[in-house]
């Protein structure tokens, strides 16, 4: 189901060709039955750090779809998660190695049209910042072994780093989806996007939206994909995404939006 909830703005988008594109990963570069990145390593593993993590999980994820909670105490509440979550993580993530092996049998797909959509991004020379408060390592070797990690693509995301057989993460400098910002972009690429004259935002939460910063919001054509507790969702969707497209939709949708 597609609802464009403005229109104006839509029209205005398909005449630009100086944007660049700000896309979420979890659930919206892939599909709404994916399992997130930050679950796929406790998947494969199994044991005490899938105990931890669905235990972690279990209790959070309600509240991330949560959008009763007022704002601050949101932003309180997930960065909690986040630091959790990495916690576990590099307790039990030892090699890279397991990264590549998670990805084996992962529930993890891409949305049908997405690899169309991100070459005819690559094809048009239009920047794409894939930003991510999953786990960067792994997204990226996804995205690599999908044929899709195009060089205009900058992944901002969190990263381990792996030396001497240990396993490193700042815990202090995650991103979660509450610090999930434009601020994130290193300086030097903001100077560039900010001369571009329109921004696509693809998300499939609400709080995707601060991508990208609210003086930045009147040139942006926002995207949001609904597929879970849609019933009570849409509302909100609606009143905070350009164009919500709802019920496991794809790029395939998105391209025919934009080019119709
Ligand atoms: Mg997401």
């Amino acid at each position: 189901m597609k609802y464009i909830n403005n229109k104006e703005r839509l029209e205005q988008f398909k005449n630009e060709k100086n944007f660049f594109a700000i896309i979420d990963f979890d659930r919206t570069l892939t599909t709404g039955v994916s399992d997130a990145s930050l679950g796929i390593i406790p998947k494969f593993l199994g044991g005490k750090c899938l105990e931890e993590r669905l235990k972690t999980y279990n209790h959070y994820r309600p509240l991330e779809l949560d959008y009763t909670i007022e704002k601050e105490e949101k932003r309180k509440i997930m960065k909690e998660w986040a630091t959790k979550t990495f916690t576990i993580l590099s307790k039990y993530l030892t090699s890279e190695k397991i990264i590549e092996d998670s990805l084996q049998d992962a529930n993890l797909h891409l949305r049908n049209g997405a690899k169309e959509f991100l070459q005819s991004l690559y094809e048009k020379n239009i920047p794409v910042v894939i930003m991510s408060a999953g786990v960067g390592n792994l997204i990226k070797r996804f995205l690599e072994k999908e044929g899709v990690l195009y060089d205009n693509i900058l992944l901002i995301s969190n990263f381990f780093e792996f030396k001497d057989n240990k396993t490193y993460i700042n815990t202090e400098k995650l991103m979660a989806s509450s610090n999930k910002d434009y601020s994130k972009i290193p300086e030097e690429v903001r100077k560039i996007l900010d001369k571009k004259d329109g921004i696509l935002l693809c998300g499939d939460i609400v709080e995707d939206i601060r991508m990208i910063d609210s003086k930045r919001r009147n040139k942006t054509l926002t995207i949001g994909f609904l597929d879970h507790n849609i019933e009570n969702n849409l509302e909100t969707y609606n009143n905070n995404f350009d164009i919500v497209l709802a019920d496991n939709e794809n790029f395939n949708a998105v391209m025919d939006i934009l080019n119709s």
